[in-house]
């Protein structure tokens, strides 16, 4: 399991702005979101994508569920603290 840590707007769905009024009101937001990009298989759900940069350098793109939002990034630390996980990577845009 890897957990990662990204600044980013709120998703709501899959939609995207585009396609749904709520996913437009929730791209106002941007907040840390603590990501864990080895999610359970479900072939139901449609997830959304981000492209990470592993270890040799390489971008992959991977599927992710969003496990909290948070406004600061000591925040997150502090959840990750309580929680035991290992924050692998922080991206700020
Ligand atoms: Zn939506």
């Amino acid at each position: 399991m890897q957990y990662v840590v990204k600044k980013m707007a709120k998703i709501h769905c899959a939609k995207g702005p585009k396609g749904c009024k709520k996913c437009q009101e929730y791209v106002k937001e941007i907040r840390y979101a603590l990501l864990d990009t080895n999610p359970q298989e479900n072939e139901l759900a449609a997830r959304p994508m981000i492209e990470l940069e592993i270890a040799s350098g390489e971008k992959i793109w991977v599927t992710f569920d969003i496990i909290a939002y948070f406004d600061t990034l000591d925040a997150v630390k502090e959840y990750a603290v309580k929680k035991g996980i290992e924050i692998e990577q922080i991206i700020e845009e």
